[in-house]
């Protein structure tokens, strides 16, 4: 039975354990063998945004308790410059900011984070993320009622994992993104160097800490690294051109043997969108890897993909263990953005159905 190695695999005690474990098992640091001694890491994607509003404390507190190997933030900055932890750079949909501030839109309607200082940015309650007044994921934490939810800062999130870290005695590393570079820099921002700092500061810098940086801009991510003198492992994510989220970045030629061969030269992994390597064309039930896959293995490229919900499914997948059986046995992921961290841990340590 195909599922067996995993349903044995034993789950390394903390994140150290699982890179040495890594480490031990293969030439190079991110090479993970897929062998019992390893299951693709988990990424708790925002938090735990299946259950609690994504990128409060709350949700980064139940993403830790479900044991997720690492905890993601999405940061921009603040007027003032203060890194925080937020999905998009404007507050609309995850915020109360058009009752709060009804004037401050820009003129495509929009508030934006930048234009706010901290200060503002804290009277703002964080609420289930919506889209034309109808919720993004129906079932999700209801709107309404009194919330104490606020946006954190970067600072306040690494605190308080480094704080459950202690207390748990259980390691779960971060894996911040930068946000929207190009954005910020028009702004006149730098958030790559500002964010650089605050993780250097607390502990982040090399490829020993337990943390990953991503962003899907190819040119920060090379500036990152080569400007910056940026040592820690590096995550270029990978869209699609008409998702508009790096303008400047084209991702159809860095999908390509070409395109990954000059990101293996930067980085040490890639995040694509599931859609990258499990083919959903035939919508049969079962999916086939995409050549990217391989080619970024054979280059040595950790592959984290994105994003796992067990409420929003692929067509072809009929369900969410039947995706994540796929992630594992056919994609052969080495990790995985998952919004649902409690049941993709259950499932790869070998607990589920
Ligand atoms: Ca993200």
């Amino acid at each position: 039975m195909v599922l067996s190695s995993f349903a044995r695999a034993k789950r390394p005690a903390t994140i150290f354990a699982a890179i040495a474990a890594f480490a031990a098992a293969t030439a190079g640091p991110l090479q993970p063998a897929n062998s019992e001694e390893t299951r693709p890491v988990v990424i708790a994607h925002r938090g735990a945004p299946a259950y609690l509003p994504e990128h409060t404390l709350a949700g980064k507190a139940m993403a830790h308790a479900f044991g997720a190997d690492f905890i993601e933030q999405d940061v921009v900055l603040t007027k003032d410059g203060v890194p925080i932890v937020l999905h998009d750079i404007t507050l609309d949909a995850t915020t109360d900011v058009a009752s709060v501030f009804p004037d401050r839109a820009r003129e495509d309607g929009n508030h934006y984070a930048i234009d706010f200082t901290l200060e503002e940015i804290k009277r703002l309650s964080v609420m289930e993320r919506e889209r034309n007044g109808r919720p993004v994921f129906e079932g999700r934490y209801p709107r309404g009622g009194a919330t104490t939810f606020r946006i954190p800062t970067l600072q306040e999130e690494l605190d308080l994992i480094k704080g459950l870290n202690a207390s748990t005695g259980r390691t779960a590393g971060i894996y911040p993104e930068i946000k929207s570079p190009a954005f910020h820099r028009a702004e006149g921002q730098d958030i790559s160097r500002i964010v650089l700092k605050v993780l250097a500061e607390n502990g982040y810098s090399n490829k020993d800490d337990p943390f990953f940086l991503q962003s899907f801009d190819w040119n920060e991510v090379k500036r990152i690294r080569n400007e910056l003198g940026f040592e820690g492992r590096l995550v270029q994510l990978i869209g699609e051109n008409r998702w508009g989220l790096a303008p400047e970045v084209d991702f159809d030629h860095l999908k390509t043997a070409e395109g990954l061969e000059e990101i293996a030269g930067v980085a040490d992994g890639i995040g694509p969108w599931i859609g990258h390597v499990l083919d959903d064309r035939d919508a049969n039930g079962e999916a086939e890897a995409l050549e990217l896959a391989a080619i970024a293995q054979d280059l040595g490229l950790a592959i984290h993909a994105y994003t796992f919900r067990a409420d929003r499914l692929p067509e072809w997948a009929a369900s969410f263990d039947i995706l994540l059986k796929a992630a594992v046995e056919t994609a052969k992921l080495d990790g995985l953005f998952t919004d649902h961290a409690d049941v993709a841990l259950s499932f790869l340590n070998g607990n589920g159905e």
